[in-house]
């Protein structure tokens, strides 16, 4: 299968080759040429163990991997899930369920999609004798999915650049507590944006960039896309029969990496009643599903961090859908978009999307709400997911284990969410480097430790 890119001025390639790229030369993200037609295979799939699932979606995409090299990724990469089921669906009243995608080795749903994109980065660079040194910034919770996909891979090195102190405790443990020899996680003394500019300028010094062949970790990535799409029909097939083709996915969302995948497992034939896009108080995507308004306002922090962001990358896969293709509109909406902040859809065809805004104070009502009802503990992002379920069947899902926000968690309700995996972290020694925010420091950190052939 081919992959073209959203704006239709770049090569289309194989599968191999657009995992490796990430963005596509024109600026475009990658898509499928075509969509396969799974309803027909939906039934064959159903009983099948999640990695099994999950090799039968993608071997439909990545025909360039030799079948039985595919398999060995996918099986290796929901090894370090704590639950037998990978995504458990637990009932909580007769319409209404809670997908846990949180039993990764980090405790969030970004696990799903960042174990396999770090076994298939390691066996494309075995495969073409390549290395590279992946670079990043973080503001918590992407650096640590990211180090824990690519932690003791072979032919990589990671650097993350953090704010110093201004990540929390336990996110800073899953990133500096790995005790793998290839990931340096480095405390910056600054800001989000200062670790952001710095990773800018690097990736923009063109003849470091490729003496060190630096590589990006970010969501737009075709490989995350792909692999989140296999737990919507997991979900879709473990719900009972009568009910499954009428459920609602809710998705707590930022980036609109997570719904577009639902999305698209629909678009490829698997059932469902439509999408909600659960935003916090960050809530561009809310008004333009409300208005056809899609316009740029400024990040409020939230309880729900990992969703505050104005610009949501992965839409613009959205975008090239919803205009039937036309590359050449794509790019007039996103190069009005980044000039003005702003574009107004004349006529805006919502597909199966619906959406919700949940701003902190509903965070809190709905996680208290949540336990008093079910007895089960949420965490801030999922909590955004239950601000306004209708009366239908719905599968809300649950993006991160709540013990990775225990303030939040003991301001609404007096239990406590616990997870042997932070509890064991806590014991860790910290390692990890320190650097003033400049550039130039960073590069002799990465000359110094980074991996070269
Ligand atoms: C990243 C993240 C989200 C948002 O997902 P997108 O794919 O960016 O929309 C929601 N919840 C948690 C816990 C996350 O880490």
């Amino acid at each position: 299968m081919k992959f073209a890119s959203t704006r239709g001025a770049a090569d289309a390639l194989g599968f191999s080759g657009a995992v490796m790229e990430g963005l596509a030369s024109d600026g475009g993200l990658f898509v499928p040429e075509t969509l396969p037609d799974t309803s027909c295979k939906l039934e064959s799939w159903r009983g099948l163990p999640y990695p099994k699932l999950c090799f039968e979606f993608l071997r439909l995409f990545a025909d360039d991997i030799p079948a039985s090299d595919l398999e060995k990724i996918v099986d290796l990469s929901y090894k370090k899930f704590d639950d037998a089921q990978i995504a458990p669906l637990s009932k909580l009243d007769e319409k209404t369920y809670l997908l846990e995608l949180y039993h990764g080795p980090t405790l969030a749903f970004k696990d799903f999609a960042l174990q396999f994109l770090g076994n298939l980065y390691e066996y494309l660079l075995e495969k073409s004798g390549r290395v590279i040194n992946v670079l990043g910034a973080t503001s918590g919770d992407t650096g640590s999915a990211a180090i824990n996909g690519l932690l003791g891979k072979k032919n990589v090195s990671v650097f993350i650049l953090y704010p110093d102190g201004r990540v929390s405790p336990l996110q800073e443990r899953q990133m500096a507590c790995t005790g793998a020899q290839n990931v340096f996680p480095i405390a910056i003394n600054g800001t989000f944006d200062d670790a952001q500019a710095i990773v800018k300028e690097l990736f923009a010094r063109l003849d470091f960039k490729k003496q060190w062949s630096l590589a990006a970790v970010n969501s737009i990535n075709l490989a995350r896309i792909l692999a989140q799409c296999v737990y919507y029909i997991y979900a879709y097939l473990k719900l009972p029969k009568e009910i499954a083709p009428s459920a609602k996915f809710v998705v707590p969302t930022g980036n609109f990496g997570n719904i577009l995948a639902g999305w698209l497992a629909h678009k490829m034939g698997m059932p469902a009643r439509g999408f909600c896009v659960a935003t916090n108080q960050n809530d561009i995507l809310y008004r333009l599903f409300k208005t056809g308004r899609y316009e740029i306002g400024k990040v409020e922090p939230s309880y729900a961090p990992s969703m505050d962001i104005q610009v949501s990358s992965n839409f613009e896969r959205f975008i090239y859908f919803a205009e039937n293709k036309n590359t050449a509109k794509v790019r007039e909406i996103m190069s009005a978009f980044k000039s003005t902040g702003k574009w107004i859809f004349s006529s805006f065809n919502p597909d199966a999307f619906s959406s919700t805004r949940c701003g902190d104070s509903s965070i809190k009502n709905n996680i208290r709400l949540v336990f008093e009802k079910y007895g089960k503990i949420i965490d801030p992002h999922t909590a955004c997911g239950f601000e306004e379920l209708d009366g239908g069947v719905n599968v809300v899902l649950s993006t991160a284990h709540p013990a990775k926000f225990p303030e939040v968690i003991k301001s609404a309700i007096s239990a406590e969410a616990k997870s042997p995996i932070l509890e064991e972290l806590k014991t860790r020694r910290i390692e990890r480097l320190e650097c003033k925010a400049d550039a130039d420091l960073i590069k002799q950190i990465i000359e110094k430790r980074g991996i070269r052939k």
